[in-house]
């Protein structure tokens, strides 16, 4: 029989059960086996090996649902090219952020993405559904102990250079960017994919089944574009990319119903941001069966507006958390991200739902629940400890992690069985 091992701390949250106070997990060949008292379990398994954390928190790991780890190193591209602020208007940021972009070489790119990539680690982070456009790069990812989704982005109005792409991802994907890792399909948003581009990338999506992400309903000027035709997207945005003469008449409509009703979104698919929407465009996304990452410090940081997140609880509607690029979030914390979120969101959730909506939400979002996300029999031994400035009584925990952010101190990070902070 294989080693067994008991992991124990003050605290076990396992998010999909109750809190247990002197809590452990039973752990064998890289699974959960059993999580309950310290006690009961040391006495049912008096071989087991003993790890003790003692005054910490055991959970499951942070999911960081939407990212761009390749921009971790951005703010220092910024400086370098002589533009280290951000512009406030939401068409403005995306030509900064292109124009800054276009400055950067792939060993930079590179050595940026290995550093979000090890930043992600050390913030408790166990898995990300990560936005990824320098397809050269691949190879960074393969060491990674990182779980979940690389989505390797597409956008555009030429349907011929589309065409190339999609084939240069399907090369791609024959092999899995790390052991933990799957690939994924990102059609960046609707205003930056032609209807023909979309369809053409959500056709691929569904031969090859690839899960999608998409960012949508994030801005009113998207909501404008789509709707008239115009605004800053039309305005600016077309004009620098040189898409005026292969602007589309406008679709007349809101950005989710231009996914819904053509029917391209489909059930495990992610849209990001979902600030823009309106209870008939919640209906839509609960039929679809996708999942929403919300991230509010870069919806915040934007001046884009605020997701309806009780309507999306109330519609049922899995929502995950993400902390969207270092270009527009000032680090690649979901404790940071969650703490600001329950703030900001005042009332729409409870510090054990945003807890939840942090790790197993995010594990739903992109498809990995059976694996990780809650602390239960049979999912993989991944979990992370945390140790607080004070830690307070049991009555209070989830509340107390739930405003810590920078005060969580992430002590280690199991993956599948692996310390991987060693
Ligand atoms: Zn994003």
């Amino acid at each position: 029989m294989s080693r067994q091992t008991l992991y124990r701390a003050r605290y076990v949250l396992p998010i999909s059960s109750s809190l247990v106070e002197d809590g452990a997990v039973l752990v064998e060949s890289g699974f959960i086996r059993a999580v309950g008292h310290y006690h009961d379990l040391a006495n049912t398994h008096p071989e087991a090996a003993l790890v003790d954390f003692g005054e910490s928190v055991l959970l499951p790991p942070m999911v960081n649902a939407h990212t761009h780890l390749e921009l971790t190193a951005f703010s220092d591209w910024a400086a370098a090219a002589g533009e280290p602020h951000a512009p406030q208007a939401f068409v403005d940021w995306i030509l900064w952020l292109v124009r800054i972009r276009r400055e950067v070489d792939e060993d930079q790119l590179k050595a940026s993405l290995a550093a979000g990539l090890k930043a992600s680690l050390l913030e408790g982070t166990g898995a990300v559904g990560d936005i990824f456009t320098t397809l050269d790069a691949v190879e960074t990812y393969l060491e990674s102990p990182l779980s979940g989704q690389v989505f390797a982005e597409v956008l555009g109005h030429d349907l011929a250079l589309i065409e190339e792409r999609l084939s240069s991802i399907k090369s791609l994907s024959v092999k899995s960017p790390a052991k933990s890792l799957n690939w994924g399909l990102s059609p960046h948003a609707p205003y930056t994919l032609s209807a023909s581009a979309t369809d053409q990338v959500f056709a691929f999506a569904k031969e090859f089944t690839l899960r999608c992400t998409i960012h949508l309903a994030e801005s009113e000027s998207e909501s404008e574009f789509l709707r008239d035709g115009t605004g800053a997207i039309a305005d600016k945005l077309f004009s620098s990319a040189k898409w005026d003469p292969l602007l589309s008449p406008p679709l007349g409509c809101s950005p989710v119903r231009s996914l819904c009703s053509e029917g391209r979104l489909k059930e495990g698919d992610l849209i990001v941001h979902g600030v823009h929407v309106d209870t008939a465009d919640i209906e839509m996304l609960k039929q679809s069966g996708c999942s929403v990452a919300l991230c509010p410090r870069s919806n915040a940081a934007l001046n884009v507006g605020k997701a309806p997140v009780t309507d999306y609880l109330n519609a049922g509607i899995p929502l995950a958390l993400g902390t969207d690029s270092l270009a527009s979030s000032d680090s690649l914390s979901i404790w940071d991200e969650m703490a600001f979120a329950a703030e900001w969101f005042t009332d729409a959730a409870e510090p054990c739902e945003w807890l939840e909506i942090a790790t197993l939400g995010g594990a739903k979002a992109l498809g990995i629940e059976k694996r990780v996300g809650q602390l239960a029999p049979g999912q993989e031994a991944s979990f992370q400890v945390v140790t607080l400035p004070v830690l307070p009584q049991a009555d209070a925990l989830e509340e107390t992690l739930c405003a810590s952010g920078k005060d969580v101190n992430v002590t280690h990070l199991y993956l599948a069985g692996e310390n991987v902070l060693l």
